[in-house]
């Protein structure tokens, strides 16, 4: 058993943004054949180009550009590449709105490079494998993952008939990354106690109702009903929107992101983002002395790796990833910072919590 230090309340008031501008999605649909509402929320473009993949433009790339009467790209390259390429041919051919259609990645290029050309963009997700969609935040991969700020969607076309369609593995990752919620919280919550943070309330309750609700709605998601399926996809914009109120990701992401950046970085063949981040739920919430068997229970309900074995990691890089977290955005404290964690302290909560 851990001996978790004691956490002294902060008399001082603690910092305070001077001033925040808070961009959110205006327009959000979410359902059944809800394509179609593309040419309704960009009815005041002129000039759209569609930013889709290989894949992704058959599901429904082809389809958003024929509705909209516009052209479309097809990414193939690095994501930073790609984006810097869509951003001059946004600039070339003075395009006023991108539109972002696919999984996680596509949308984070189309995001980039809106933010690099100064122009809007939506979103339009195939899958629902992270929070990614309606937030301001990306996460390129360039030796490991990099978070990297830019702007939200001006909206989001969440239509179900298509999600509920990509393999279950995209809904249990996005189940995951809801989850993840539980520890960023409490990890939030701690940088405000010991370093004085500032703390939302808002915008960390709203990221706490994600988590609990994704949690009561494990079974109902891992069906992928009508219904579960609405339930992740608020959950997932609704992060969104949470980290648009704070103004950083810190109410989405703690100890348990930085824990599957590190596996992003070491691990030879990483796992999902999401299903990484809901292991590192389980152990975060463990070394938080909080119920982390409620939260091991929900993950197992919807389907979710809970074990370095199921995760298809080993059992060394795991416990090298649990040390080498604190190094990702040291600046961002969290229970890691908090123990200290070392590589006992990593193998016992490891092997307490069965993940190995
Ligand atoms: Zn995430």
């Amino acid at each position: 058993m851990i001996k978790i230090p004691k956490i002294t309340m902060k008399r001082t008031v603690s910092n305070w943004p001077e001033y925040k501008h808070i961009k959110l999605p205006y327009n959000i649909f979410v359902g059944k054949n809800v394509l179609e509402k593309v040419s309704y929320i960009t009815k005041e473009h002129e000039n759209k180009l569609v930013v889709t993949g290989a894949r992704t433009s058959k599901i429904a790339g082809s389809k958003v550009a024929r509705i909209l009467k516009c052209d479309k790209t097809i990414s193939k390259g690095t994501p930073l590449d790609e984006a810097e390429r869509i951003a001059r041919e946004v600039k070339k051919e003075e395009i006023e709105l991108l539109v972002g259609v696919g999984g996680g990645s596509i949308l984070d290029i189309t995001k980039l490079a809106a933010f690099k050309a100064n122009v809007d963009y939506i979103s339009v997700p195939t899958n629902c494998a992270n929070d990614g969609m309606a937030s301001h935040v990306v996460s390129i991969k360039n030796g490991g993952k990099t978070a990297l700020r830019a702007n939200p969607p001006i909206g989001v076309i969440a239509d179900t008939n298509i999600i509920r369609k990509s393999p279950y593995q995209f809904t249990s990752s996005g189940f995951g990354d809801a989850i993840a919620k539980f520890s960023a919280v409490k990890d939030w919550k701690l940088g405000h106690v010991v370093k004085g943070e500032y703390f939302g309330d808002y915008a960390s309750s709203l990221a706490t109702m994600i988590a609990k609700i994704t949690l009561k709605s494990s079974l109902e998601i891992s069906r992928r009903t009508e219904k579960g399926v609405n339930i992740l996809l608020e959950a997932l914009i609704s992060s969104g929107a949470a980290m648009g109120i704070a103004g950083s990701s810190r109410p989405a992401s703690g100890s348990e992101h930085k824990f599957s950046h590190a596996l992003d970085m070491i691990a030879e063949r990483p796992a999902m983002h999401g299903h990484q981040c809901g292991v590192g739920t389980i152990v975060m919430t463990y070394l938080h002395g909080e119920d982390w068997e409620g939260i091991k229970n929900a993950l197992e309900i919807a389907r979710c790796p809970v074990t370095a074995k199921q995760l298809r990691i080993d059992r060394d890089t795991v416990i090298d990833a649990m040390i080498k977290a604190k190094e990702i955005r040291p600046e961002r404290y969290t229970i890691l910072e908090h123990l200290k964690i070392d590589r006992p302290t990593a193998i016992n909560a490891l092997e307490t919590t069965g993940i190995i």
